[in-house]
């Protein structure tokens, strides 16, 4: 009995999606075969959720402190450069702070690449490019391939600041502006460092065995999101329940960690598409052993919506499907959602709501025998908001809250 109060809470990135001609006005889930899913939306409940708002397109941020009950989001949100900084494995202070960063490569004055031919490793710049000016501190931090965090530690520093990034191609880096009279001080250090970071970029010895083999020199820095970090109520105080975290991308390792939670790192879950869903799911079965509340991130469904690529969507969920046959004998609540829709047809995010099924002991049934978004709109959950989940979590652990 008290296995069953466990709790896997799977998250499929941008798993919403609109009608595919290609897939013969079906959309990637509804037209891939996934008889696990399909078992699961059978024995469990089905429903439609909106992260946010309705019909409101949240990033993958903002959309993640609604889903785990952080809500509304802005009382949370630390700012992008945060939550991915936290993803590096920095363990920061209260008032760092951080920014996202791309390294990018610079040609007379402007930006021609703004992932430096996705670098595959950045790590080699980290010790140049941490120092200390005036007093404050600069600490760099390497991310996955091209991306990495940069930290500001110091005292009267603001997070108020304009990025850097231009975001287009053709166009010289931005000036650190500061968006108020406070930021001022950290907007003028910013720009001196950034300065110096791409001198030391430029004769790094890294770029020069770039520059002989003709890759694309990562050469220069663009800076966005700027973040001060506050420490949240972790979600073992707020919930009662261990909880832990298996993703392979920085920003949700990085959410993970802010709200509290351990990270458990699995070989081969990359954060991209090439990421073993398999190893992730085993990892997941074991640390229900151990945790309460298991939380897995799995990315591919929004970078194929990004890319348009409908088919290698469908072809993405039914490897999902496959893998979760490690998961069937799991007696654990199990949650199935998306944190956003990201339709193939738009390559962005959408304000679409996202098929969720809840499957497990306790759980009404309701008619829905497919997991898909037309199938899930008859769901006896019907629509419920992202912060509804964690709510609906803990009425079905025995949790629920009482109002007297
Ligand atoms: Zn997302
Ligand atoms: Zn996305």
């Amino acid at each position: 009995m008290a296995e069953s109060r466990k709790v896997i809470f799977i998250v499929l990135d941008g798993l919403g999606d609109r009608p595919c001609e290609k897939l013969e006005w079906q959309t990637p889930l509804e037209a891939a075969f996934t008889p696990n899913l399909n078992h699961l939306a059978k024995e469990g409940i089905c429903g439609m959720c909106s992260p946010l708002e309705f019909a409101v397109a949240p990033e993958s941020g903002p959309a993640h402190f609604e889903l785990f009950g952080y809500s509304p989001f802005e009382k949370f949100y630390p700012g992008r450069g945060i939550i991915e900084a936290l993803g590096t494995g920095i363990k920061l202070k209260e008032n760092d702070i951080a920014f996202r960063v791309n390294f990018a490569t610079l040609k007379k004055g402007k930006i021609v690449d703004r992932r430096a031919g996705r670098i595959k490793n950045v790590k080699p710049f980290e010790k140049d490019l941490s120092m200390e000016l005036r007093g404050v501190k600069f600490i760099l931090k390497a991310g996955t391939e091209h991306r990495a965090a940069l930290i500001l530690r110091g005292s009267n520093l603001s997070h108020k600041l304009s990025d850097s990034d231009p975001r287009k191609i053709n166009k010289p880096p931005k000036e650190v502006r500061a968006l108020d009279k406070e930021a001022e001080f950290t907007a003028e250090i910013l720009n001196e460092y950034i300065e110096k970071a791409c001198k030391i970029l430029s004769n790094h010895r890294i770029n020069k065995i770039r520059r002989k083999k003709n890759l694309p020199e990562a050469n220069c820095i663009l800076l966005r999101g700027a973040g001060k970090f506050k420490k949240v109520e972790s979600f073992k105080k707020r919930y009662g329940l261990r909880a832990c975290c298996i993703a392979g991308a920085g920003l949700y390792k990085g959410f993970g960690k802010f709200i509290g939670m351990d990270l458990i790192n699995v070989k081969g879950a990359t954060g991209s598409k090439d990421t073993s869903i398999k190893a992730k799911f085993i990892a997941a079965k074991r640390a229900l052993r151990k945790y309460d509340f298991v939380w897995v991130h799995i990315k591919g469904t929004d970078l194929y919506g990004h890319d348009g690529d409908c088919i290698g969507k469908k072809k993405f969920i039914e490897k999902v499907d496959e893998a979760l046959g490690i998961l069937t004998d799991v007696k654990a609540l199990k949650v199935i959602t998306g944190d956003h829709s990201t339709p193939c047809s738009l390559k962005e995010h959408s304000g679409d709501d996202v098929p969720i099924l809840f499957h497990g002991v306790g759980v009404r049934r309701d008619k829905v025998s497919s997991f898909g978004e037309r199938e899930c709109a008859n769901g006896g959950l019907q629509r419920i908001r992202g912060k509804d989940i964690i709510q609906e979590i803990l009425n079905l652990i025995g949790k629920q809250r009482i109002i007297e």
